[in-house]
């Protein structure tokens, strides 16, 4: 097994996990929140390092990143586990799990993994991403500074409850984020997925700072993150404090894990996609089959720079620098 960083031992041999705000004191042979991080004899141990639950060349678009190399592969892998327990959790057979319970995760080693991601000339890099990477913390930082080394991006897809110290960490090492932003309401965020808004908000304040290219993901569910005004306010925050061409996905709900409200009515998306271009000018609908919301148009000149049909991308009006074809604005990065 291998042994977890942030973390302290206090008396009893009780240890005090920093890696996330959920600040977990775990007694010897016991697991933190995340069922991932295991206290035994007073050291903590990352319980999935090197325990792979799935791995595919997926489209980078399906992270979702939309202003990142587009229409490119990227190697995406996945273990179990996740820090929060949102009852509407989209991937609970794998997020709400431990490695005891899933009975599919296979062993590689880091070097294994940059190695497969190199077989294939169109892919970018590694997405670490399908249940809450920064629970296999070591594993991703590990695997990122090699990845580095072979000249491949580092993508995070997670819901950035994370510390500001192993973030930083990360950030030295990763190229590309794309957070959840899943409600702008102290409350939702403390009844439904048990953490709290205000450090997701920080999470993406540092990754705006570093200048690391960043994407949001809010998922909408019905009666419970779909208030307009809610909403608005989210999307004026989003353009003051991270820039108004911060990339929002707005992404349609279906009923998982501990929810059932049924999936989220195509109206109710198509008004917050109204509501957030108002602030942003970079606004997407994801998890539909709408002809809305899926193409890139150019900030500047107003022209279709990217197409996208499911995950066909389409770039006839984007240059390979990622500038506008019509007025070389830059939209996309390469
Ligand atoms: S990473 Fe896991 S063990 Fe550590 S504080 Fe967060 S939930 Fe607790």
């Amino acid at each position: 097994m291998h042994e977890a960083l942030f973390y302290q031992t206090l008396e009893n041999k009780t240890i005090r996990c920093d890696l996330c705000p959920n600040v977990c004191f775990i007694s010897p042979n016991k697991y933190g929140i995340c069922k991932i991080r295991k206290n035994e004899n007073g050291i903590l141990y990352a319980e999935t390092y090197g325990k792979i639950s799935a791995a595919h060349f997926d489209p980078v678009e399906k992270k979702p990143l939309y202003h990142f190399h587009s229409g490119k592969k990227i190697f995406s892998i996945g273990s179990v586990g996740c820090n929060l327990k949102c009852l509407f959790c989209q991937n609970s057979e794998i997020s709400q799990r431990s490695a005891l319970e899933y009975e599919n995760l296979y062993h590689h080693s880091v070097k294994e993994i940059v190695e497969l991601a190199t077989k294939r000339s169109d892919n970018i890099g590694i997405a670490y991403t399908y249940n809450e990477p920064t629970v296999n913390f070591e594993f991703v930082l590990d695997t990122a500074k090699m990845a580095k080394t072979k000249n491949l991006k580092n993508v995070v897809v997670s819901n950035g409850y994370i510390n500001e110290k192993p973030l930083l960490e990360m950030l030295e090492v990763c190229d590309a984020f794309n957070i959840d932003l899943k409600s702008f309401s102290d409350d939702f965020y403390k009844q439904i997925t048990f953490s709290k808004l205000e450090n997701v908000k920080n999470t993406l304040k540092t990754i705006r700072k570093s200048k690391k290219h960043l994407e949001i993901t809010c998922l909408i569910i019905p009666t419970l993150n779909d208030d307009e005004k809610v909403f608005e306010e989210m999307s004026q925050w989003i353009s003051a404090e991270l820039g108004n061409k911060t990339v929002l996905h707005i992404s349609r709900y279906f009923p998982r894990y501990k929810m059932n409200i049924p999936e989220t009515p195509i109206p109710t998306l198509l008004k917050l996609y109204e509501i957030a271009s108002k602030y942003l000018k970079f606004v997407y609908l994801g998890n539909t089959l709408l002809n809305k919301g899926n193409d890139t148009t150019c900030d500047k000149c107003g022209k279709i720079a990217i197409s996208r049909e499911g995950y066909s991308t389409y770039l006839s009006g984007i240059t390979v620098q990622g500038n506008c074809q019509f007025c070389g604005n830059k939209i996309v990065e390469y």
